[in-house]
């Protein structure tokens, strides 16, 4: 029927043309570079389109943070520091912001801030020089936007009853770090934001394909999510359990293998502790600091509600330890303890895989695989088809 076909072919044209025009309206990074001219040290974004920008600093470590409109990075994050920056990444802080975070080797002033509009062969220049100043004055000059403290999720809840309607256990996935959080750096060029999303990407494939479970990810891009908001995510779902991946890394390349970590106000060991300070800095990382946090509400029905919650979550580590032992090294003790405040949520049950070492070139390949990703997600999938199988017989 050529009519129909005729308005299919204008129908795909038209929507041809609203992606392209979505696509024009991106404004994309050209090029990120740090300059020191005396006591000066100047940081240059250059993009393709005009930019709006917000800058504070934060101390202890000593930072500038400079917010953007939202900007494609591509396949860079970070880069080497100059002058009195020690080190600087970039990423999609939250929809409509991009936000670059400068580590200072010492407390920085900024002396002057510009953009320069499009010109002789050049992008719209965001200028920011940077000088030397004493403690005092740099907190002082102290200027926390609004927009640091966490946003609530934005993933819409669904009441839990909804989803006990549909018959499927909830299981969020958590893919660690994101946009202006890289997390660890790989042996072969990757950063750990990315390996946390593929992996749960696939993960959510095999889970979703049984047909038993609703899997929902706590990011399904390269975006910068708080902490607290991670668990938040898995709350508002209704949640049955939560599961936040990642992949460390260590400054020698032997150590491998992955391992388990469930909450516990006391760390099992000192790696466990060390580790779960690591994770626990990604907000530091990102530009938001914790100390304004409402301290979490405690009484007596949350704590019972809790500690059921940890043996829960332990006894879940435990079946996936013995599932993902079939499949790949794993570290001694591969169930750890640790403060990790990505697992607080009191009442879904929660753990902290880490996928291996991405300092280490076999677990770094590994995880790159995808026949190797496939054959954790059907790992993880056995451990939760077991794990709830018992909690029914109970
Ligand atoms: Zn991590």
């Amino acid at each position: 029927m050529p009519p129909m076909s005729g308005l299919i072919r204008t129908a795909a044209a038209l929507i041809l043309a609203l992606c392209l025009s979505g696509l024009a309206e991106g404004r994309e990074l050209k090029d990120v570079r740090l300059g020191v001219n005396g006591d000066v040290s100047r940081f240059v974004l250059e993009v393709d389109d005009a930019i709006d920008y917000k800058i504070f600093s934060l101390a202890d470590p000593y930072r500038i943070v400079i917010d953007v409109s939202e900007t494609e990075f591509g396949s860079r994050s970070q880069g080497k520091g100059k002058g009195i920056v020690s080190h600087y990444r970039f990423g999609l802080f939250k929809a409509g912001t991009s936000r670059i975070v400068l580590d200072l080797t010492a407390p920085a002033a900024v002396k002057a801030a510009f953009v320069i509009p499009a010109r002789d062969g050049f992008g719209h220049r965001l200028v920011i020089d940077l000088v030397p100043t004493d403690r005092a004055a740099f907190l002082a000059a102290l200027r926390r936007p609004e927009e640091a403290a966490p946003a609530a999720p934005t993933q819409e809840a669904r009441p839990p009853s909804e989803q006990a309607a549909a018959g499927r256990r909830v299981i969020v996935i958590d893919p660690g770090h994101g946009g202006v959080d890289p997390g660890a750096s790989s042996v072969n060029g990757e950063v750990e934001k990315n390996i946390t999303l593929r992996v749960a990407r696939v993960v959510r494939d095999e889970l979703e394909r049984s047909g038993v479970y609703t899997v929902k990810l706590t990011r399904d891009r390269d975006i910068f999510i708080p902490l607290r908001d991670r668990f938040q995510i898995a709350r508002a779902a209704g949640a049955n359990l939560f599961v936040s991946l990642h992949a460390d890394s260590f400054k020698t390349d032997e150590v491998r293998g992955g391992s388990v970590y469930t909450l516990s106000e006391r760390a099992s060991d000192s790696e466990a502790e060390l580790l779960a300070a690591k994770e626990n800095k990604a907000d530091i990382i990102a530009g938001i600091d914790l100390g304004d946090e409402p301290p979490e509400v405690s009484s007596i029905l949350i704590d019972l509600a809790r500690r059921e919650t940890m043996n829960f979550s332990a006894h879940f580590a435990t079946i996936l330890v013995n599932e993902l032992g079939q499949v790949m090294p794993l570290r001694r003790n591969s169930h750890r303890f640790a403060g990790f405040v990505v697992l607080k949520a009191p009442d879904v049950p929660s753990v902290l895989f880490e996928m291996g070492y991405l300092s280490n070139p076999k677990d770094a390949a590994n995880l790159a695989s995808a026949a190797q990703q496939r054959r954790l997600a059907a790992a993880l999938k056995s451990a939760l088809d077991q794990y709830f199988l018992k909690l029914a017989s109970h």
